[in-house]
């Protein structure tokens, strides 16, 4: 990775933390949604770069996908638990990062697994260490607290305009991949735990989407799609897309099956109990590991 790319990384990851910094003193009960997500989404533009995603704002046994739509009146319960998921990018390289905060003081000790877990990675970590071993530890830490990883969300390597580029990196132990962190690449390690058994299925919700096929022509659709081409590949909420939100609220039947677009749907822990997730993004180089998204 060259001198100007590591920059763009690390100036992203520095956003992200004063980003995730801002997010947190907004997250109270009773606070809107869109006014958390707004408003972060803005700082981020402020500081000079762009949002690689919506704002996630996934409370309580919604682990992660959820971002406000347009006009949306729901606002943070009293208690449980917020995950914020938050991406920036300079000029396409991204810094992806999570934080989990208590609503009324609650699931302090599912949080502070979370972090304990991502900590433990971190401390661990080495160029070239066999991603199959974040697995294990992320597997021992959390079950020897009475606790389970969700197994089937994982951490994922990042590269140019691109959140997950091929590499998954699992919350489990004894995976089975071969792949070990590759210096000159990024990836982003996301450890969700909770009291449940740790799968989460797809809702029939979706406010995350992605602009899959930038050559596709739909009749009536042009302006729309030049409109999504703005993202890059990156993924966008329907709020994003100002005059031209009611085109896509009238297409989005075709523009999937047509797999222009592709949906994120928001993802719930099937026994619905509370989850709570913690996220770093790190650049791995040939002696060390750093990470970009590190709060101080
Ligand atoms: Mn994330
Ligand atoms: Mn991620």
């Amino acid at each position: 990775m060259n001198e100007e790319i590591k920059e763009k990384y690390l100036q992203a990851g520095k956003i992200a933390a004063k980003a995730m910094k801002k997010a947190g003193e907004l997250c109270t009960p009773n606070r809107k949604m869109l006014e958390i997500c707004e408003k972060v989404e803005e700082f981020i533009r402020k500081e000079g770069a762009e949002n690689a995603f919506p704002l996630n704002v996934s409370v309580n046994e919604v682990a992660a996908h959820y971002t406000a739509t347009v006009g949306d009146q729901n606002v943070l319960p009293k208690e449980g638990v917020v995950k914020i998921d938050l991406g920036v990018h300079v000029d396409g390289y991204i810094a992806d990062t999570a934080q989990s905060f208590s609503l009324g003081g609650k699931e302090k000790e599912l949080i502070e697994l979370a972090d304990q877990t991502l900590r433990s990675i971190l401390a661990s970590i080495k160029p070239l260490m066999e991603i199959k071993e974040i697995g294990n530890i992320v597997e021992k830490e959390v079950t020897s607290k009475g606790y389970n990883p969700v197994r089937n969300l994982s951490g994922h390597s990042l590269s140019h305009y691109n959140l997950h580029s091929g590499v998954s990196i699992p919350n489990y132990g004894n995976a089975t991949m071969s792949e070990k962190l590759q210096p000159g690449k990024a990836y982003a390690i996301e450890p969700f735990v909770t009291k449940g058994t740790g799968v989460i299925y797809n809702d029939q919700k979706s406010t995350i989407f992605k602009f899959t096929d930038r050559n596709k022509k739909i009749n009536g659709y042009e302006k729309l799609l030049e409109k999504m081409k703005e993202f890059n590949g990156l993924p966008f909420t329907p709020r994003w897309l100002n005059d031209h939100y009611e085109k896509f609220e009238e297409g989005i039947l075709l523009l999937v099956s047509e797999r222009v677009i592709d949906a994120y749907p928001v993802l719930i822990e099937e026994t619905k109990n509370r989850v709570a997730q913690a996220e770093h993004t790190i650049l791995v180089e040939e002696e060390k590991i750093i990470i970009t998204t590190k709060r101080d």
